[in-house]
């Protein structure tokens, strides 16, 4: 007998292997099989026959082990072979998320975890009880996704458990995603409170024996809840009866590894192939889910105020025209009063800047040399906690020189800008007495250093939390009353379209963070053009202008969700190999009518870890034709080894 697997390496064909007497397989077992130079390379067989075809002039190897316990079903096998055509990945490395690697394959698990289910009853509001009936009636209806939409502090949370408490008592698999980390904790204690016991973490920070039995018992089929990053998609769900996606119009859905793929198109797709009902719950779904919603394809339920009943924070503007700030200071005196008054009456306040570090820039005054990264095409980024300057894109760290490296004069450093660290610092001066956090991926790198920081901040350590994006998406402070945005202008202002929208996203969750559950909060945002129509929206709280407009923009430019694009990324230490193989790629293949190719133009970071980067945008009316394309293009024009080319489908940086 022999068959043919997919390997967990980078090939889109199968490879043929004999199969041992005594070994029994079938569709979607999983093998170790010698490959290339490895004795044992996991795989999974995806068919079985008898007799091989008579021009095959080559060994045919054996089989070397069969993990006889496990074997993908129909449904699994079916949902890699779509990521592998949709997002144009080579089918072994997408088996691979899927598998992991031996030690958790090969493991037994001795004990299923039953889950002592003892729930507290929430009594929902009227809203909240019109969401949960509509989305309840439709759990039958399972092909059609339903957006949960609801005002930050609306309670959308209670209306997803109330659905997955249902699904709970049909003894059904759920899987709760978060677009990142940072959100597990809080989600964890808040599902331990209304359930009586803890769901199942998956990430990629989770303990190996922790990983191998949440994957062995999502194998069986067992009753299981776990909240999970994009990865936990990938586990082995037997009896999967609800995704639901958190924050679902949260960028960090995409992942940008080696296989691109969006997390929470993939969740719609598996939940449409396991036959299992999908909610996405946001408080700013995204254009694309926007605009299934207005097509009808998917159900929308909202939530219109805040669960507390109190009204939204008011969103005032500071115009920083008006209001001119200090030399080197940040904060606008309308913003010191607010703070003074807010922590007078014993409440917490945060304040909200996107920026990392102490200043984004650093320059020399003398000569005006720019600190910028040698691998890299971006500016050094002073970090004060680490005594450093970092950069971003790659992480090298460089040491504080006395002299400018350039012109040699002595302490002529001048650091331009502020991050979170220089807010802090300005706060500290402001108010000496009072403990003044910060929270950014730089100090908020674990799960338990984002814990120990929401925890001081839920226990009223802190005062002001000077926080990035980090904080801004799902939290609840119950004594949080004001919120000040410092910079609401390079967001708003400066990017493409999808940047434009996550600002938006951003700073209408950010706002929603004040005032939720004891008095009416207060938001203030800096800016130097608060006449502009995007600034202008988001302080009305007239999301559905921006929406619209948005929408129609893109509908003319043929942006998605009303056109297609993939980017492709060719990279290499050697400027002109790459430029050259750019060039011969577009010219390889002539178009049809409705594709166009953009490029290939250096990329915006043009040197990325000392790799010369060029992008190319190739767009369509039909994501089929595209990916058919593509997939021409780069066969007629193989990359040669000495580069390294990326295919991203549906693109969200263009960097
Ligand atoms: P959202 O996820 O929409 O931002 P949350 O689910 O976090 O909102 O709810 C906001 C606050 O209101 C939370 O403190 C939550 O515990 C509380 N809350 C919401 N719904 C209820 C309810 N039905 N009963 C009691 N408390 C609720
Ligand atoms: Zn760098």
């Amino acid at each position: 007998m022999f068959c043919n697997v997919i390997v967990t390496r980078p090939f889109d064909q199968v490879f043929t292997y004999k199969l041992q007497k005594g070994y029994v397989v079938e569709k979607g077992s999983i093998v170790n099989v010698p490959f290339g130079k490895s004795k044992k390379q996991i795989g999974m067989v995806v068919n079985i026959f008898n007799n091989l075809s008579s021009n095959i002039n080559y060994e045919i190897k054996e089989i070397q082990d069969v993990f006889e316990s496990i074997t993908l079903s129909n449904d699994i096998i079916k949902f890699i072979q779509w990521i592998s055509d949709y997002t144009l990945s080579p089918v072994g490395l997408v088996l691979k998320l899927f598998l992991l690697n031996e030690k958790i394959i090969n493991f037994k698990i001795d004990e299923i975890k039953k889950n002592h289910f003892s729930p507290t009853k929430v009594s929902l509001n009227q809203d909240q009880k019109k969401a949960s009936t509509l989305i309840k009636k439709l759990l039958f209806k399972k092909s059609t996704p339903i957006v949960l939409e609801g005002v930050t502090g609306s309670g959308k949370t209670e209306v997803f458990f109330e659905i997955i408490e249902s699904i709970i008592y049909k003894k059904q698999q759920i899987l709760i995603m978060v677009p990142e980390i940072s959100l597990t904790p809080q989600l964890e204690s808040r599902f331990l409170k209304r359930f009586g016991f803890l769901p199942d973490i998956w990430h990629s920070k989770i303990s190996e024996k922790k990983r191998k039995i949440v994957w062995h018992q999502a194998y069986t089929g067992q009753p299981m809840i776990v909240i999970g990053a994009r990865s936990s998609l990938f586990l082995p769900f037997k009896k999967l009866g609800l995704i639901v996606v958190d924050e679902e119009h949260d960028a960090s859905y995409k992942q940008e590894d080696i296989i691109r793929y969006q997390a929470r198109d993939l969740a719609i797709v598996r939940a449409k192939i396991d036959n299992a009902t999908i909610i996405l719950s946001s408080a700013t779904p995204s254009l694309e889910t926007q605009n299934n919603i207005n097509k009808n394809k998917y159900k929308h339920v909202f939530l219109s105020s805040q669960y507390s009943g109190l009204e939204l924070p008011p969103i005032k503007l500071i115009d920083l025209k008006k209001n001119k700030l200090d030399k080197n200071k940040w904060i606008s005196n309308i913003i010191y009063k607010e703070l003074e008054n807010c922590l007078e009456k014993k409440e917490q306040a945060l304040l909200f800047l996107n920026r990392r570090g102490y200043s984004p820039l650093s320059l020399c005054i003398e000569c005006g040399y720019r600190y910028q990264c040698e691998q890299c095409t971006s500016w050094l980024v002073m970090h004060n906690e680490k005594k450093r300057l970092l950069c971003h894109h790659c992480g090298s760290i460089y040491p504080i020189e006395p002299k400018c490296p350039k012109c040699l004069t002595e302490d002529s450093i001048k650091l331009i800008g502020p991050g979170v660290e220089r807010l802090q610092e300005e706060l500290k001066l402001l108010f000496p007495k009072k403990s003044i956090g910060i929270m950014s991926s730089d100090n908020a790198n674990t799960p338990n250093k984002i814990k120990a920081i929401i925890d001081d901040f839920e226990n009223k350590k802190i005062d002001i939390l000077v926080a990035t994006q980090i904080m801004a998406k799902g939290y609840d402070f119950p004594n949080l009353s004001f919120v000040g945005v410092i910079d609401a202008d390079t967001g708003l202002l400066g990017g493409d379209m999808r940047a434009i929208e996550r600002t938006y996203n951003l700073l209408q969750q950010v706002s929603g963070r004040a005032g939720r559950s004891k008095q009416r909060g207060k938001v203030f945002i800096q800016t130097y053009f608060p006449e502009q129509p995007v600034i202008k929206s988001l302080q009305r709280r007239d999301r559905k202008t921006f929406v619209e407009q948005s929408l129609k923009d893109r509908e003319e430019f043929l942006i998605p969700p009303f056109g297609f694009m993939t980017a492709i990324i060719i990279s290499s230490s050697s400027k002109t190999k790459t430029e050259m193989y750019g060039r011969a790629l577009v010219q390889s293949v002539k178009p049809p009518e409705n594709i166009n190719i953009l490029g290939p133009v250096e990329a915006p970071i043009f040197l990325l870890r000392g790799q010369y980067r060029y992008r190319l945008l190739i767009k369509g009316n039909s994501r089929k034709l595209l990916n058919n394309f593509t997939k021409f293009l780069l066969k007629k024009c193989p990359t040669p080894t000495s580069l390294r080319l990326v295919v991203d489908v549906d693109p969200y940086s263009f960097m």
